[in-house]
């Protein structure tokens, strides 16, 4: 029996991008590809890199140079590069480094086909509104047995002037309700019950279906009603307005999660105005009340830049006062990068290095108390548990996320006892908590098991990071 050809993949970025992976995988599998674990055993190799920062950016050259290696030391005799790294620089990509065989870009996903099937040329970079994903594109999911994201529409129609991604993922365009519901529909037929539904702009879903229009709020009943399907999560909503309907079924819909995802970017109503926003402090303000009121036990996770061009003290002290005013249960902040192709780089007054990462400091120190207290009101509460896995610390050591911590991203639940295995669902009761992470012991019987003999782990799909 002639031995299968091997693939490795190293999918980099956010989770939107992490799909693409899995869509490509799919595609390796069906041209009849084993995936391996190990690089070095690996014929070909993908890298599907994340270009959208200057950190980003060197994340991916390094994992690309890093994977070339395995052309002299390993198996590997393709090596092929993806991504919004390969959209934005496929040229300098090409010239710069000869040990690339093949250039995809964000909507060239199916083209891999053509690279495995040994017919393709190198540089195969095209329109990035290229592609959507469709519910036929079979993918191999890399999130663990109960977990997945699920892309509901591809690129941006908004031009914040910090931001390349409309550039690199091209025009808004939603997936048909249908599509996505018959692809949690399969998800579910595999032992998922956790979705993540993800987007460049979530809340914008819909609007463009023409005819066929629907509201965020049609899909989120739709997926939710989905048999098996338990935890449903929004996560990239832009604070634009929250319909009613939404608010109804984040508050009292049993698989649609009181968890919202909402960048907000900045609190400054001078900077908000530099970064094309659109909207100001008071109405970001007013989001966040109607969000608490109509939906109790609410976690709000939010995202700030700090170290904007023209930001200045008072501004930053104006985003600390509404930090703590707001009291975010999740909290994500980034550096402002100076991006070559962004409307931002053209601004004068820009924050020097020192300043800017001092104010990430601080305001990462100022959200520290307010996550810590969130995490502590938790202990004695009874949550519900997906079990990931065993620790990375140590394989007796069984750890999770409760509905209130999405992956990868928000802290982990520690179980006391290792009778739970991944996969399942638990009622749990929590023990202990610190400033992140929550402890738990396990209540009766487990709500939801895997079907026997649908046991799968994720696969090893290499440094994934938000
Ligand atoms: S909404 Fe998000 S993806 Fe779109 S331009 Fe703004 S920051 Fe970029």
């Amino acid at each position: 029996m002639p031995q299968r050809p091997t693939l490795y993949m190293v999918s980099l970025g956010c989770p939107k991008n992490r799909v693409d992976s899995e869509i490509m995988l799919g595609a390796a599998n069906r041209a009849g590809y084993e995936l391996v674990g190990d690089p070095a055993r690996a014929r070909v190799i993908v890298v599907n890199t994340c270009g959208f920062i200057e950190s980003a950016k060197r994340e991916s050259i390094d994992a690309i140079f890093e994977m070339a290696a395995h052309k002299q030391e390993g198996a590997c005799e393709r090596l092929v590069v993806t991504g919004c790294l390969a959209q934005r620089h496929h040229a300098e990509l090409a010239a710069e480094i000869p040990e690339i065989d093949h250039l995809l870009g964000s909507g060239d996903l199916m083209r891999l086909q053509e690279v495995l099937a040994g017919k393709a040329a190198r540089d195969l970079v095209g329109s990035a509104a290229g592609y959507l994903v469709r519910a036929t594109d079979r993918r191999v999911i890399s999130t663990g047995q109960a977990s997945a994201y699920v892309k509901i529409a591809e690129g941006c129609d908004r031009r914040c002037s910090f931001c390349v991604i409309p550039d690199l993922r091209g025009k808004h365009r939603s997936r048909p309700v249908a599509d996505i519901v018959r692809e949690v529909e399969q998800l579910a037929a595999q032992g998922v019950f956790e979705v993540n539904l993800v987007s460049q702009d979530t809340i914008a879903y819909g609007h463009d279906l023409g005819a066929r229009k629907a509201s965020l709020a049609e899909l989120v009943e739709k997926v939710a009603n989905v048999s098996g399907i338990r935890w449903v999560r929004l996560l990239y909503l832009y604070p634009d307005e929250l319909d009613d309907r939404l608010l109804e079924l984040l508050a009292g819909h049993e698989s649609v999660l009181p968890y919202i995802d909402m960048p907000m970017q900045h609190a400054s109503d001078s900077v908000l105005k530099r970064m094309r926003r659109g909207h100001s402090k008071a109405r970001l303000r007013k989001t966040i009340e109607r969000l608490r009121k109509r939906v109790p036990d609410l976690t709000l996770r939010t995202a700030f830049i700090v170290g904007f061009p023209g930001e200045t003290e008072s501004d930053f002290a104006e985003l600390i006062d509404f930090v703590q005013w707001a009291r975010f249960d999740r909290l994500g902040v980034f550096r402002f990068s100076d991006e070559d192709t962004a409307p931002s780089y053209g601004l004068e007054d820009k924050v020097p290095a020192r300043e800017s990462y001092n104010r990430w400091r601080r305001l990462m120190a100022a959200q520290r108390p307010i996550a810590k207290a969130a995490n502590h009101a938790l202990v004695g509460r009874d949550v519900q548990v997906l079990v990931e896995g065993a620790s990375e610390e140590h394989e007796l050591v069984m750890v999770g996320r409760h509905a209130g911590q999405a992956p990868d991203i928000d802290g982990q639940v520690w179980f006391t006892n290792s009778e739970v295995s991944a996969g399942e669902l638990w009622k749990a009761t929590v023990v202990r908590a610190t400033d992140y992470d929550l402890v738990v012991e396990t209540v009766g019987k487990a709500l939801h098991k895997p079907a026997r003999g649908k046991a799968r782990r994720g696969l090893p799909v290499i440094g994934s990071r938000v």
